[in-house]
């Protein structure tokens, strides 16, 4: 493997894909061409806990541990389990230690939205990448992740918001090769049939679209698995050991790890991970309320989110559902609170991370209530659809709302990817691509300048996109 190094290749411009705005193409219908497979209709039940098995199941600590790696990855959603992948694919030794479940957390709770319309620049050249990668994942690792080619729209009331951020985002979308566009009428009624809001338009992006999060993460460690990586699950990582003041390799609960490179990707918990080494991120947390309905008609051919309500229809036919402006700060546990977060634990006792081997706050019930009275409103026809499984997600997020992919200044061989913010499901495996280039030095195009560390002790430079409505950037 070469030296460890940041990648400061240019940034990679792909056209979007060509919409005709006549046709009304119908991609969801579509199965040759989006790989659309409507499970609503095929013979096999959906089980009644299809995204919840994927925290709730038993754990299952490993037999044996490999007494040393090439990287070690802290942290098994979608930026880790993407990193391992990619860094299976250059022959790296890789070792994935999991505290909980493969995708126990954020990556397999979230909408399932796979969006570049309405991202902060900086993300865009990895978010393009993202969606070249999406666009082959099922293929490329044998198994399906539910991708589709759905497009995303944000609709609106109010004609201010429309041509703000038509204003804001329309010449970003020209300049990466989209074809965003304001939507209204008869095209917007198109794609959001059964929907009846006194909407004055929406801001819509074809190219985009969502995949299966239950499916995602799972099926992308499975990957890299069968191409030589170890996944542990059940296996947290208390600490790093260091030789001289360089990583030497992971302590973890049932020892040590030697490796010369760590890569942290610990989502919600890498704030208090990199604490405990003197390393500050900025990071806040909010807690998001998720519905999955049962099955039922189509109500809409897209993602959409408005001010009430964020939609999808799922790959099983049902609604991934969640109120568009109801995540909140009280969480129901004492985790994180500034007053009770350790910022130092033994590395030879149970640690935190063992003590919450997966974050599953419970649901929020306003948010449930409201999602229940907005499809009474906005989707009359799922009005009085049965909810199947309702859960709640703790979403972190960085101070300017993008992701931390850097090397630790002070740590050598430490390094750090987190911080996807609210929006990394869909930015993930790309994000896992430009995180296994940084760490091998193996050229992905994807320049992470824009993404250091040191970006929050320079003031001037924290500057958060003010070009899509603030509470869709969980999505
Ligand atoms: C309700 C909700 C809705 C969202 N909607 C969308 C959306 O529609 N589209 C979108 O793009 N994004 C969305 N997101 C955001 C997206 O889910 C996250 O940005 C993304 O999944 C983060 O992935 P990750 O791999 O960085 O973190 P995570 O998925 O949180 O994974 C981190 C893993 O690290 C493990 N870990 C932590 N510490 C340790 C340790 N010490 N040892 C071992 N393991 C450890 C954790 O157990 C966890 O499994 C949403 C999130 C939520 C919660």
């Amino acid at each position: 493997m070469g030296a460890a190094a940041l990648s400061t290749g240019c940034n990679s411009k792909v056209p979007g894909e060509t919409h005709k705005d006549t046709t009304f193409p119908n991609p969801i219908k579509d199965k040759t061409k989006h790989s659309y497979q409507d499970l609503s209709r095929s013979a096999e039940t959906i089980p009644e806990n299809i995204v919840s098995q994927t925290w709730s199941k038993p754990f299952v600590p490993p037999q044996t541990i490999p007494s040393s790696a090439e990287v070690v990855i802290i942290g098994g959603g979608i930026l880790g389990v993407s990193t391992a992948w990619f860094l299976t694919q250059q022959g790296v030794n890789v070792v994935l230690c999991e505290k909980g479940h493969i995708s126990g957390e954020q990556s397999s709770r979230n909408w399932g939205w796979v969006r570049q319309q309405g991202r902060d620049i900086r993300e865009m050249p990895m978010m393009l990448e993202s969606m070249k990668i999406w666009h082959e994942l099922s293929a490329d690792i044998g198994e399906d992740v539910g991708f589709r080619e759905t497009g995303c729209m944000y609709a609106t009331k109010n004609e201010d918001d429309l041509n703000r951020w038509a204003e804001n985002w329309l010449p970003i979308a020209k300049e990466y090769g989209l074809a965003s566009r304001v939507i209204a009428g008869d095209e917007l009624r198109h794609y959001a049939h059964g929907a009846l809001a006194p909407w004055k338009g929406a801001l819509y992006t074809p190219s985009d679209g969502c995949a299966e999060p239950h499916k995602a993460a799972p099926a992308i460690a499975r990957a890299a698995e069968r191409n030589g990586a170890t996944i542990l699950t059940t296996c947290a990582v208390r600490g790093l050991e260091t030789e001289a003041g360089r990583v030497s390799g992971v302590i973890t609960e049932y020892g040590v790890i030697a490796a010369p490179i760590v890569v942290c990707a610990a989502g919600v918990w890498a704030s208090m991970f990199c604490k405990s080494l003197g390393l500050s991120i900025p990071q806040t947390i909010v807690r998001g309320t998720v519905v999955r309905t049962v099955p039922s008609e189509s109500v809409l051919d897209s993602c959409i989110w408005e001010q009430n309500i964020g939609i999808r229809r799922r790959q099983d036919g049902g609604y991934s559902v969640a109120n568009s402006a109801s995540n909140d700060y009280s969480i129901d546990s004492d985790f994180m609170h500034e007053s009770t977060t350790p910022a130092q634990w033994s590395l030879d006792s149970e640690s935190p991370f063992e003590k919450i081997r997966v974050l599953n706050p419970n649901p929020n019930p306003d948010a449930i209530s409201s999602i229940r009275e907005s499809l009474e409103t906005i989707f009359p026809g799922l009005g009085n659809i049965k909810f199947a499984e309702v859960w709640a997600g703790i979403v972190e997020s960085t101070a300017d709302a993008v992701p931390v992919i850097d090397q630790s200044e002070k740590i050598p061989g430490f390094y750090i990817a987190a911080g996807l913010s609210g929006h990394g499901f869909g930015i993930g495996p790309g994000a896992g691509k430009a995180t296994a280039g940084m760490l091998t030095g193996k050229e992905t195009g994807i320049d992470l300048s824009a993404f250091q560390l040191s970006r929050f002790r320079e003031e001037t430079t924290i500057k958060a996109l003010d070009n899509l409505p603030k509470s869709a950037s969980i999505s």
